[in-house]
């Protein structure tokens, strides 16, 4: 639970959010809309530079993982499929006497809405029984308002992975194990949005789904499956690999991400879901939490999903999602007849699990799980998947959070006093350098700041700013976690010698060191430090 100082600390990051433009209230003139939120000019590029970052190590930087664009409305049966229509719910209350409506699980943390400064606990209002309410916003399709043209907004980006598994497999020339990945929006209706953008009824995610071969198939192409012998990153993927192994690889994978953009080890903890706690297709979750002011926090889930989701698909719209694997064709003929045996009745079992959970009748479930295990001896299943899901508006907000500090710096007159200073990591601030002219009604200044905005703007974002004394256009770029400063000077201009003609001051942002440099070394100086 957040005490009054991280209190003041989050009131302090959300006023400078809407006073430098990260994030705004949406709708604010008509008095806003609850759990809406939009970025301003700084947050609109924080938050891009977030998603590329997230884009290019998943994508970019790897061979086997490809990209997707799905659509937010998409055939409503998939939400049947996924068990959203059913499932999808949070269990919610209302007060009898403030009439405020309420998450049950939440009710002891949400201010009232008649007395604010009151938790609902004080309140002492009775609430009604706890009945689900479904977080998925519907809509019509089409000219026809009824309910057979019901469709819903993606409460997750996921699903439009799944259901276009088959074309990615085909088109992308992918072989199991590889990933298929998408950045998008999502909708939730939140019973109680709150936190700021933490849980917002709008948001944007960050997927990947990441197919793996069934341990049995594992087994049977590499004699064994490996398992995790130790904490921490397993290196290089093998082909030996088991999901468990596929699952701490991922872990590790996301929070060396998370370093890369300036959310160190020590601001994040790992939560293993407990057996109660997991999706009944679960076999392990990890959710990684961040420490925000407001407590520690979900920032992603990595969850160990077996093949629930293609399976489920397979299901409702009656088309195979199994792939065919050369290697495991080839590999079965030359296990012993007890091996195959044993990897057959394993498998017969898991599917097995899966159809009678997923209600098919017993009779009839059996007999396709029989099915499924033959078929894996001919080189068929389904892949199971380990799904690395996280918040784009919950990692913003991470950053800023982490960005955020306070120190001493001098005044004009060398009087110290209280500096804000978001330190963005490089890689992700929204704006790289800022490049000042010392004064702004020396023409020679100006034209040559403005020869250095020009040097560098084709290769990074770059603001140039000549309003008022130097120090207060250093603390500007300090509040909007610009990492760089620039300042052409006369020395710039040779007044004082050759020597320092065509050189500048660079300033760094968060040890406000300042060293001279060759305007020519500029761009390669700076690209090596935002890369
Ligand atoms: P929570 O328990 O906090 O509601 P969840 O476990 O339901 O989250 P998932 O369904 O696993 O969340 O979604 C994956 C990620 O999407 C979350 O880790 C979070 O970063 C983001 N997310 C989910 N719901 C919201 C929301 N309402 N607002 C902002 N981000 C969200």
């Amino acid at each position: 639970m957040a005490d009054a100082k991280s209190g003041e600390l989050m009131e302090k990051i959300v006023s400078l959010c809407k006073r430098k433009g990260f994030i705004f209230q949406s709708s604010e003139i008509y008095g806003g809309l609850n759990g809406f939120w939009d970025y301003g000019p700084l947050g609109a590029d924080l938050k891009r530079n977030v998603k590329e970052a997230w884009w290019n190590r998943m994508t970019r930087m790897r061979d086997d993982i490809a990209g997707l664009d799905a659509t937010i409305i998409m055939h409503p049966r998939i939400w049947k499929a996924s068990g959203h229509v059913d499932t999808f719910t949070d269990p919610m209350v209302d007060c009898k006497t403030c009439k405020g409506r309420f998450r049950a699980d939440q009710v002891h943390e949400i201010p009232c809405p008649q007395k604010p400064s009151k938790m609902v606990c004080e309140c002492h209002g009775e609430k009604t029984e706890a009945r689900p309410f479904n977080l998925m916003f519907e809509t019509t399709v089409g000219p026809i308002r009824s309910d057979d043209n019901i469709a819903y907004l993606r409460p997750e980006t996921a699903q439009a992975i799944f259901v276009q598994f088959k074309n990615v497999l085909e088109t992308a020339r992918q072989k199991v194990p590889f990933g298929i990945a998408q950045v998008g929006k999502a909708f939730r209706n939140e019973v109680t949005p709150r936190n700021f953008t933490f849980r917002s009824r709008e948001f944007e995610q960050m997927e990947l789904e990441f197919f793996i071969k069934p341990d049995e198939a594992v087994e049977a192409i590499c004699g064994s499956v490996a398992v995790p012998s130790a904490p921490g990153h397993p290196g290089e993927p093998r082909p030996d690999w088991g999901w468990k192994m596929w699952h701490q690889y991922w872990v590790e994978e996301r929070i060396r991400f998370y370093e890369e953009i300036g959310l160190p080890r020590t601001t994040l903890e790992e939560y293993w879901q407990k057996p109660a706690e997991l999706a009944h297709y679960a076999r392990a979750t990890v959710d990684l939490l961040f420490k925000f002011p407001f407590g520690t926090q979900e920032l992603e889930g990595i969850a160990a999903r077996s093949d629930f989701d293609l399976s489920q698909h397979q299901r409702f719209c009656g088309k195979p999602m199994t792939v065919f694997d050369e290697e495991l064709k080839a590999a079965w003929p030359r296990l012993d007849a007890p091996k195959q045996e044993s990897l057959k009745q394993q498998y017969l079992q898991s599917r097995l699990n899966y159809l009678v959970r997923a209600g098919e009748e017993k009779e009839k479930a059996e007999a396709q799980a029989k099915a499924d295990a033959e078929a894996l001896g001919k080189g068929y299943y389904v892949p199971h998947v380990i799904e690395p899901s996280a918040g784009v508006d919950r990692l913003t907000l991470a950053l800023l959070c982490n960005a955020y500090s306070e120190d001493q710096a001098p005044d004009e007159k060398g009087k110290m006093e209280t500096r804000i200073v978001m330190r963005l990591h490089p890689r992700i601030a929204p704006v790289k350098v800022a490049v000042f002219p010392l004064l702004k009604n020396k023409p020679e200044l100006v034209r040559k700041a403005l020869e250095v905005r020009d040097l560098l703007r084709p290769h990074m974002p770059v603001f140039y700013d000549e309003a008022g004394a130097i120090g207060r256009r250093y603390r500007r770029q300090d509040e909007g976690g610009t990492p760089f400063g620039i300042t052409v000077d006369f020395d710039t201009l040779g007044e004082k010698g050759p020597d320092l003609k065509d050189t500048v001051t660079l300033r760094e942002r968060d040890s406000m060191r300042q060293e001279r440099v060759r305007i020519a070394d500029l761009p390669s100086i700076l690209m090596d430090k935002i890369r």
